[in-house]
This record gives structure tokens, sequence and C-alpha cells, in this order.
């Protein structure tokens, strides 16, 4: 390259939404990504003909960033069914959306997760969400998840624990809703006005869409960025790259070492996926499984190959099961743990399950506890030609990344004086 290009130092969601901003306006870049392809935390394996995502994620159909930035028609969603499967005190309670399927309303209002005014609460909250605009959802005052859901809602204890609390501890990887209630109320709007779903191709197909746009000779894979040295980055083995910005877009740990401590690292969200294949599928829905009990590691299961075919190979089912927060270093036990938890779910059939991947993700997503953004949101420029991008900027989601990229190649174009896309 003869100009010096902007770097930008991670090629996940964020790293390529800016990239791809900068492109569009005929900015040269190079991507700098330590892994060997483009995606970070959205990335899909091919493994035995099964298509396994780095971990279970879904995208909402309703985030407004993903509906900007992505091609849906091209990703060819499949959806899950609205609701969830509660399994709870050796029983499967089914929790349909009512609004969405007006003919479960009777099993939904009279099944035995909370009391009847629950459902009230629901509605009530449904409509507050859905009637606001996103900007006065972000202007309430924020305080946990949990004392919301309490206090502000009013939701029984039994609801809270053996529905909302399954639920939410498999958006946020925490089980104790410590996570801000802003960010909930958002999620929450985003799981009434949209669909949540799975590309035909993986998760990693959003990730390969936004880089199709970027040319080839503009990444480096396998190239860990060690250190930054003014306007330059130094490689892993020496090499340093001059460059005409920098644009810091790995996770937020990472980021902050990168920077000397500029930026503040967030505390670590953790999960564990456990995929497995089966001749058959133990659920015939698409829909979410959720441990409404609080025994046992499993968090939530579903049969990704039940929402889109194209997850399993023809004949066969793919089972994902994920647990929250747990250590890398438990995982042999976790495994058998699962496996107990599973048979007890199932029953035998279990043993005829093959396991086909573990993926612990220590750094799945960083904490956003109550008042996180009561200062607003981080400005994208850190020091003189040094910007950041990344769901630790915006909201712990595909939609926070892709928003924080494409906010962080305005800034930068509008410093380079370029103007705004
Ligand atoms: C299991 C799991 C499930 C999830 N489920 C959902 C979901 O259902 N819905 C939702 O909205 N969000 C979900 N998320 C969150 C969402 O995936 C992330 O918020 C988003 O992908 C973060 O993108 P990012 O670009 O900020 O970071 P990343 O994707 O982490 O990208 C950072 C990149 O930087 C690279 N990198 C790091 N250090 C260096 C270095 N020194 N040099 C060069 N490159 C480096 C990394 O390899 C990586 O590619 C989930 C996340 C996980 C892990």
């Amino acid at each position: 390259m003869s100009v010096k290009p902007v770097v930008i130092i991670g090629a996940g969601l964020a790293g390529l939404s800016c990239a791809r901003h900068l492109v569009r306006q005929g900015i040269e870049v190079l991507l700098l990504e330590a892994q060997d392809d483009v995606g970070g935390r959205v990335r899909t394996d091919l493994v035995d003909g099964f298509r396994l995502d780095r971990g279970f994620q879904v995208l909402q159909t309703a985030y407004p960033e993903a509906r900007r930035q992505l091609d849906y028609a091209a990703l060819k969603l499949r959806n899950f069914e609205p609701g969830a499967m509660i399994r709870t005190r050796g029983k499967v309670v089914k929790m349909a959306d009512p609004w969405r399927r007006p003919q479960a309303i009777l099993s939904t209002a009279f099944n035995e997760v909370g009391e009847f005014a629950d459902r009230w609460r629901l509605a009530r909250l449904r409509w507050h969400v859905t009637q606001s605009t996103l900007e006065n959802l972000w202007a309430e005052p924020d305080s946990t998840t949990i004392d919301y859901l309490r206090t502000t809602c009013g939701f029984s204890t039994d609801m809270i624990e053996r529905f909302l609390l399954p639920w939410f501890a498999g958006v946020f990887f925490e089980r104790e809703l410590s996570t801000s209630s802003r960010f909930f109320r958002f999620i929450f709007r985003m799981f009434a006005v949209g669909a949540a779903a799975l590309p035909e191709e993986g998760m990693g197909a959003m990730s390969k869409q936004l880089a199709n746009e970027i040319p080839g000779g503009m990444y480096r894979f396998l190239s860990r960025v060690e250190s930054l040295d003014g306007q330059r980055v130094r490689i892993e083995g020496g090499q340093l790259v001059d460059a005409a910005a920098i644009v810091v877009a790995v996770e937020g740990p990472e980021a902050s070492r990168l920077t000397g401590g500029k930026i503040q690292s967030p505390d670590s969200r953790s999960t564990t996926c456990f995929y497995y294949a089966a001749s058959q599928a133990p659920i015939k829905e698409p829909l979410l499984v959720l441990n409404g009990d609080q025994t046992g590691p499993i968090n939530n299961l579903c049969v990704p190959s039940n929402v889109a075919p194209s997850y399993a190979p023809k004949g066969q089912a793919l089972i994902s099961v994920s647990v929250v927060g747990a250590k890398v270093n438990e995982s042999t036990d976790l495994e058998i743990e699962v496996r107990r938890q599973l048979r007890v779910w199932f029953g035998s059939e279990v043993d005829h399950w093959s396991t086909l991947k573990r993926y612990h993700i220590r750094h799945a997503l960083p904490s956003q506890s109550a008042h996180f953004r009561d200062g607003g949101t981080p400005n994208p420029k850190l020091v003189g030609g040094v910007y950041h991008c990344g769901d630790y900027c915006e909201t712990a989601s595909i939609h926070g990344a892709l928003l924080s990229g494409r906010h962080t190649a305005e800034a930068l174009l509008t410093d380079l004086g370029t103007g705004r896309t």
C-alpha cells in the first residue's frame, strides 16, 4: 500500500462495521486480526456437516443497527417460535407469546409458572417497552434488572425464578440479573417486536456478509497486535505497521491492555456451550427450552436444526446446551453433570447422542451492570489518531458492536475531513 492505511485491530462485528463504512468512503484500511478469519465472537464452524456457532447465539431481527447494516434476505433467516418451553418440577410448561400466538393464550395464562397477575405484568411491561421511543427507554432511571423486575414491575418470585431468570441469564450470561435494567428494557423490546433468528448458513454468515465488501488485500489474519507505538502498531513477531489512524476494535479487556489502561477493562461474562448430534431431536418445536429449576448446570437448550434444518446433515439433529458462567477448568466434571441432567430430562436416548464440540468463551460479554451508561457512550476518539469501538462501548450485543463500529467510522471520517456516511 502506498498511502498509510487506517489500521483496524480486530475483525469482529465492530471492526468489520467500521472498516466497511470507511471503505465505502474510499478510505484505505488494513484489518489486523489475531485469528484465522473474520467474525470474532460471531463465527460458525463446520464439524461433520453440522454448523456450530461459537456458542449458542441468535440475531434479534428488530435490532435497529442490524436492520440498517445487514441484508436479511441474503442471510435467509429462520425464526425461532416466540415464547419458550420451561422444564420445571418434572414437567414441561409452554410459555407462548400470546400477542403473536393468540391460540396459545389459555395454556399460557393458566400454566403453572408464576401467578395469574404476572400475565398482566408481562402485558404491561410489553406495552411500556413497545410504546416508548428507544431514546426515552434509555433515559429512564437505571437499576439492576432484578430490582426492576421485582420492584418496578412487581413480578412474583416464582415468575422471576422459573421464567424470567433463566431467560435473561441466557442473554446476559449471569444469574444474579445485576445487568442494567436499561439494557434489559432494550432487549425485551427487541424480543417483543422482532424475532430471534438464525441465518441459514450460521451466525458467522453475518460477519462474512460485512466482510464481503472489504477487498481481500485489506486483511491480515493470524496477526496479533502486541502493542501500539504512537501512530504505529507492533505485530507479534516484531513487525511494525505505520497507520494514518488506528482503530482498536478488540474485546474490552484486550482494548484496555493495548491502550495502557486508557480504556477501563470491563469484567467478563462467560459461557460454555455443548453441541450434540442425535438421530432424533428431543423436542420437535423450534423453541428455546429453559431450566425453570435452580438445579443442575444447564441454563437453556435448543435444537438449532429445528429452526434452520441446514444446521445438521439430513436425518440428524443438532442439540445446543448452554451453561452460564462456568469456568474452563471445570469442563470435565461439567460435561458429566450436563449429560446427567440431560438424561433426567430426556431419558436414555441421551446415551446415543455424540458430543460434537464444546466451546468455552471466557469473555463472551462485557459486564454492563446498573448505571454503566450514566456518563453516556464513550468518545470513539481516545487520543490523537487513536480510536476505539466494540460492544463494550455501546450494548453488549450484535446491535451494539455494529453501531459502535459505524459511530467510530463516522467520527474518523469527520476528523479526516471526508464528511459523514
Ligand atoms: C456465546 C455468545 C453468545 C452470544 N449471543 C448473542 C446474542 O444472542 N445476541 C446478541 O446480540 N449478542 C450475542 N453475543 C454478543 C455478541 O456476539 C458480541 O457482543 C459481539 O459479537 C462483539 O463484537 P466485537 O466486534 O465488539 O468483539 P469481538 O467479536 O470479540 O471482536 C474482536 C476481535 O478482535 C480480535 N483481537 C483481539 N485481540 C487482538 C489483537 N491483540 N490483535 C489483533 N486482533 C485481536 C479478536 O480475535 C476478535 O476477532 C454473544 C456472544 C457470545 C460469545
